[in-house]
């Protein structure tokens, strides 16, 4: 990989901008800025042309793997496309140059984007209120453990714990160990769902919770929620859905109507606003009637004809985050949502499952599958049958980049040995749905035929294998100019 940064295209006086001559009387520096403040030294920033930074990023962007550039297959991830549109919405001056402290006389229309927004959402969980304010996904979990541990307060007593499939996701546990529960593991059974004998002996009245993933990890509906429901409504505990599955559900079955107290949204994977890149996410969360007053203040309300923060909410768990929120991220998300209308967001979730289970039918002679029953949006794999040549899921991950795709999620979840977890979205056209099948396919035959080659995957990629933890754990993020 030979892109240099731009400290090492730097050219002493190189400019990408000219400015006009000086029209006003020149200001000593003094004037302006208290002398205690003024830095010493120039900058040591990068000199560079325009078309010089253009072609840089252009580069590294053709170097990385992007949602842009292809089909990225990351199950629980719904690394669907995201419409330009959105970001044509958000960059709108009127939202963009927003201050968080205005008065709100002058930003009615974003704090009406919040409102409405949420009570689309609402509707589309079928719940009775919502924050916005949660970061990402594991930030609404551990708001909703919050409000969850809250409400239990106020009925005179905490309990102790919380119980999670052995299917969840890590972040589960996490937070509802920072939340101050203990995490309590329950089994899933043969057919990869919630294991209710397990569940039955599980629960006693020290239990505030029981979190769900709807369809799970496994991306295979929770049919017996219901049951679910009545076992732990015998002992006054609630019910949490990790809504990060969402896209299997638009339009068609609503969390609220199900019995689930609480959920979370993930606005980056669900409503597509981009994701993987560090950009920001938002989790917001909907609560049904009885945690609403527990909701996290601000609230966003109309109030006669005009929207505003309500700060005067006694029962509030408090403030999640700095300011209001992700407030760009809503914005894509708002515009996502008024683009597809309830007819178009249905179909997205049709057309996910459609896209998941044909791709599944594709693959499941050449792949190990776990749990045989018919999944939702996305399902899971094994490459158990391919380690008697000596390859791993990894290799096959691996070997899928030299195919031109974004490798699936791998090893997760950690019920299904040598995991694969394959969610195609909505977004890819059956051609592109039989080119990934087709990768797949020849990858399985390699592995019979010529495992070395897998093992040795990816060839064709800017860089080769990485040390993927001394990469996380010897992180090196400071450039020092020799
Ligand atoms: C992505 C995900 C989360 C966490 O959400 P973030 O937005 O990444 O914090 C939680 N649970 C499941 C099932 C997920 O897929």
């Amino acid at each position: 990989m030979s892109e240099p940064l731009l400290f090492e295209l730097s050219s002493p006086g190189r400019t990408g901008v000219a400015l006009p001559e000086l029209d006003v009387p020149e200001q000593p520096i003094d004037n302006l800025i208290p002398a205690s403040l003024q830095r010493e030294q120039e900058p040591d920033l990068p000199e560079l042309s325009e078309p010089e930074v253009v072609r840089h990023f252009v580069r590294l962007s053709a170097l990385n793997y992007h949602v842009d550039k292809g089909m990225y297959p990351l199950g629980s991830c719904t690394m669907k496309y995201n419409p330009k549109v959105n970001e044509d919405a958000a960059r709108l001056p009127g939202f963009a140059n927003l201050h968080p402290l205005q008065p709100q006389g002058t930003v009615q229309g974003a704090l009406r984007l919040m409102v409405e927004l949420g009570q689309y959402l609402c509707e589309i969980a079928g719940l009775a209120g919502i924050t916005l304010q949660p970061a990402a996904g594991a930030h609404g979990e551990l708001t909703g453990v919050l409000m969850i541990r809250a409400y239990h307060d106020a009925q005179g007593r905490r309990r102790q714990k919380v119980l999670i499939p052995d299917s969840a996701h890590g972040t589960n546990p996490a937070s509802v160990t920072i939340a101050g529960y203990q995490a309590v593991q329950v089994r899933s059974n043969e057919h990869g769902r919630i294991d209710l004998d397990d569940l039955r002996q599980k629960v006693d009245d020290e239990v505030a919770a029981l979190m769900v993933t709807n369809p799970n990890t496994l991306g295979i509906f929770e049919v017996e929620i219901d049951e679910a429901k009545r076992i732990l409504d015998d002992v006054g505990a609630l019910l949490y859905m990790d809504g990060a599955n969402l896209n299997a559900l638009l339009g068609i079955v609503r969390p609220g109507d199900l019995g689930f107290d609480v959920v979370h949204f993930n606005l980056h994977k669900t409503f597509s606003t981009p994701h993987g890149g560090g950009g920001p996410g938002s989790g917001p969360v909907g609560v049904s009637e009885r945690l609403l007053p527990f909701l996290p203040k601000p609230k966003v309300v109309e109030k006669e004809g005009s929207f505003a923060l309500e700060w005067d909410v006694p029962q509030s768990i408090g403030k999640v985050d700095a300011f209001w929120g992700h407030f760009l991220v809503m914005v894509k998300a708002y515009t996502y949502i008024r683009m597809l209308g309830p007819d178009g967001l249905r179909k997205v979730s049709e057309a996910a499952v459609i896209n998941s289970n044909y791709l599944l039918s594709r693959l499941q002679d050449a792949y190990e599958q776990p749990y045989r029953e018919r999944p939702m949006h996305e399902f899971v794999l094994s490459g158990d049958r391919q380690t008697k040549y000596g390859v791993r899921t990894l290799d096959i991950a691996k070997r899928l980049l030299d195919y031109g795709f974004h490798a699936p999620t791998i090893y997760f979840p950690l019920i299904v040995h040598e995991a694969m977890m394959i969610e195609p979205t909505e977004s890819e056209s059956v051609e592109t749905l039989d080119q990934f099948a087709e990768a797949m396919l020849a990858i399985a035959k390699e592995a019979e035929e010529n495992p070395e080659l897998l093992r040795n995957a990816p060839q064709t990629t800017p860089v080769s294998r990485l040390d993927e933890a001394r990469a996380a754990r010897d992180l090196n993020v400071r450039y020092r100019k020799t």
